[in-house]
């Protein structure tokens, strides 16, 4: 295979009208060619606002979904078709419906990592970045809320409201693998480092941190902390972007095997491809599309 040519990559995003969004957990040299750099709230704020005629997404299955959902009248591209987020899969269409059917009074939350179908059954989306907001704001004081049990854990901390998880005990297998063992070596190593660390790590982890918050958020607080060490407890992806926007500060993962195999499947050379070919395309069924759009929409009115 050919070396990538960033230059053509500009070129070809020139000639396309295109925009590249990127998550957070992209690989360096992504989130460096990427127009915007972000968690899963901001790219969805983000694919709101383009003007482009093409959105190249770089992240899961259903983010490139979202932003599709978001905009039916854009191309919506992702350089490879198998970055598929497992968490995604957890959910089971029939098992929510069931829930649904069991729980008649309450709303249905759903985090932002599930797919179309399942969103389209939601009354509202959420992230790790507004879940607890978001929560608070529905009317019913009792919530189905799938699919990552750890992101309902720290929710149901910080709420009053009953969350009941659909499935029981879904969950990101990246974050899930951070151990507490990691954490007492990692501070071991590094013992005035502050530990920061996201709501898809397991219940212990949370407690043992000093703060919690979406990829984000990790950024906002590493820099305007007066500390200049800190342990990240989330895919490794996230230090580059440390790194970069606060270079006087260090920072440590909290495991090194936090990698998320298929955040990093794509590529230069497939960005390059996707953007030449305009292929693989991401596209949602138009009646299922509407009704997660309700449900996404009223995430992003509801996060103003
Ligand atoms: S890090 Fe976890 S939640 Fe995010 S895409 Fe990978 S498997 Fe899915």
């Amino acid at each position: 295979m050919m070396r990538a040519n960033t230059k053509n990559i500009e070129r070809l995003k020139d000639r396309k009208n295109a925009v590249i969004l990127a998550h957070n957990y992209q690989r360096p040299e992504i989130q460096d060619i990427a127009d915007f750099v972000g968690d899963s709230l901001e790219l969805s704020q983000k694919a709101t606002k383009t003007d482009a005629d093409m959105i190249l997404f770089c992240g899961v299955d259903f983010m490139a979904e979202t932003a599709s959902i978001l905009n039916p009248d854009k191309k919506v591209l992702i350089p490879d078709f198998g970055a598929i987020c497992p968490m995604s899969q957890q959910l089971e269409t029939e098992e929510l419906l069931d829930a649904k059917r069991k729980y008649p009074d309450a709303e249905v939350v759903l985090y932002i990592n599930t797919l179309a179908e399942d969103k389209a059954h939601a009354d509202c989306i959420c992230t790790s970045a507004n879940a607890v907001q978001i929560v608070e704001l529905m009317d019913s004081d009792l919530i189905l809320f799938g699919p990552d049990s750890n992101l309902a854990h720290y929710v149901r901390q910080r709420t009053s409201k009953e969350i009941i998880s659909v499935p029981e005990y879904g969950l990101c297998p990246t974050h899930h693998q951070i151990t507490e063992s990691d954490l007492l070596d990692a501070r071991e190593k590094h013992p005035e480092a502050k530990v920061v660390v996201h709501p898809e790590c397991i219940p212990e982890i949370q407690e043992a941190a000093d703060h919690i918050a979406s990829t984000s958020g990790i950024a906002r607080y590493c820099k305007a902390s007066a500390e200049k060490e800190f342990l990240i407890g989330t895919e490794v992806g996230m230090l580059h972007r440390l790194e970069k926007e606060i270079p006087e500060k260090r920072f440590y993962p909290l495991s090194i095997y936090a990698v998320c195999p298929h955040m990093k499947m794509h590529t230069l050379e497939k960005v390059e491809m996707a953007l030449e070919t305009g292929e693989p395309e991401v596209t949602v069924r138009k009646g299922v599309a509407d009704k997660a759009r309700e449900a996404i929409e009223r995430m992003l009115e509801l996060s103003r």
